[in-house]
């Protein structure tokens, strides 16, 4: 008998996924089937400029054939040892992550919320075992319309009602203080802070930047009351903001530092917590681990995202197409714009209102940007995109914005 292939369309995947699949997103309706750099393409061969790039996971292009190969040719080799036994890329990416970044050690996990997650665990157990904090103490100070992922844990310390509702009980010892205020970390830290965790720019909140010399003035706040400064890179790290790390924007360097998303190029999972010998010293054997943390498949992966960021001069393309694209966003007239702000190819158009029937009319036009926090369009494509497509992209926009 004949197999019927039946052709799906959009509705069809629509529909299964609303039929069998937890409605934990809100997605616009396109529905991608491949990619390649800047460009994603859906089941009706449409193609879109992805101007989201995963959260910034995909900063160096969809399916860079690099990264790919690499992919391949470690899938052939091997993939997962567990951390019973030892293999011959972690090493490497540790060695590699260090050269690049200055930090002496790295501590490999899967997923963003994991890294952050182990970050919390590394600056209490630094409190207790090197600070001294008594037994069960430990304070860690973090920012309100912060976003650090989605476990029981990190929401304890969200302050967006949605992300928490319905989830308590919660983890204790966390102090919230407003977002770019250091009068407000110095009052908030005693003698029981181990850390100050923070995202140098906030993402999810809307591409919010502190004012000039917040950081460095935290970093120096909390170096003067033994306080580890953890920032969370893992959406403004890797060349987002034009700076391999936007720490860097303010000549300073955190005690911790997040990475994720971006370190293995959008192929796999792959999240790390950097530190000094003396804080990333205080785990002994079986005090923490991942299964997945580590493996080879991930850091092959991993250790080629990086190398092609810095062969192909990314980060410096995320500066210069960043300050274009921004100009040139700047000068978008509406009576419903309320900002245009950014950093890099990091971009928060601001409106009065809901950004959603925009980034509705953005795919109509061939372009897939996401709302961030209700009135904020994010404009964050792959670091790989080239001039006449911001200037491609740019004309839909205006008329998308100019026009509504
Ligand atoms: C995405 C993100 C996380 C969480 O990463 P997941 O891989 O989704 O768990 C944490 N912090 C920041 C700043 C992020 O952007």
């Amino acid at each position: 008998m004949p197999v019927i292939e039946e052709v799906l369309r959009t509705h069809d995947f629509v529909e299964l996924e609303n039929e069998f699949g937890a409605h934990n997103y809100h997605p616009l309706d396109v529905v991608i089937e491949r990619a390649g750099g800047v460009w994603v393409y859906d089941v009706d061969s449409k193609r879109y400029l992805d101007c989201l790039a995963a959260y910034s996971a995909v900063n160096q292009g969809h399916c860079h054939p690099k990264i790919l190969k690499t992919l391949a040719e470690q899938a052939n080799k091997v993939t997962l040892t567990s951390r019973a036994f030892r293999n011959d890329q972690l090493p490497l990416l540790c060695k590699e992550l260090h050269e690049l970044t200055g930090f002496d050690m790295t501590l490999p996990m899967n997923t963003g919320a994991e890294a952050v997650e182990t970050a919390v665990k590394t600056a209490r157990k630094w409190g207790y075992k090197v600070k001294g904090i008594p037994d069960g103490k430990a304070e860690i100070i973090v920012c309100a319309n912060n976003f650090h992922g989605r476990t029981i844990s990190i929401i304890s310390f969200s302050t967006d009602e949605q992300y928490r509702d319905g989830f308590g009980p919660f983890t204790p010892g966390f102090k919230i203080i407003p977002f770019g205020d250091a009068q407000a970390l110095r009052a908030a830290i005693t003698p029981n802070t181990c850390a100050f965790l923070v995202e140098p720019i906030q993402g999810e909140a809307g591409i919010i930047i502190p004012s000039k010399g917040f950081l460095k003035e935290a970093a120096e706040i909390c170096h003067a009351n033994h306080v580890l400064l953890m920032t969370d890179e893992i959406q403004s790290g890797l060349g987002r903001t034009g700076k391999l790390f936007a720490y860097m924007h303010e000549g300073i360097t955190p005690d911790v530092l997040i990475v994720g998303k971006a370190l293995a190029g959008g192929f796999y999972p792959v999240s790390a917590v950097l530190s000094s010998k003396e804080i990333l010293g205080v785990y002994k054997p079986g005090d923490h681990g991942s299964t997945f943390g580590g493996n080879p498949l991930g850091c092959a992966v991993a250790r080629t995202a990086l190398r092609v960021l810095v062969e192909e001069r990314m980060v410096e393309r995320s500066a210069e197409l960043g300050a274009y694209f921004l100009d040139k966003l700047q000068t978008l007239r509406s009576p419903d714009l309320k900002e245009v702000r950014g950093k890099g190819l990091w971009i928060g158009i601001e409106l009065h209102s809901p950004a959603r029937p925009y980034c509705e009319a953005l795919k109509q036009e061939g372009i897939l940007c996401k709302e961030t926090h209700d009135h904020v369009i994010r404009v964050a494509p792959p670091l790989v995109i080239k001039r006449e497509e911001i200037d491609w992209a740019f004309e839909r926009i205006k008329r998308v914005i100019e026009k509504h």
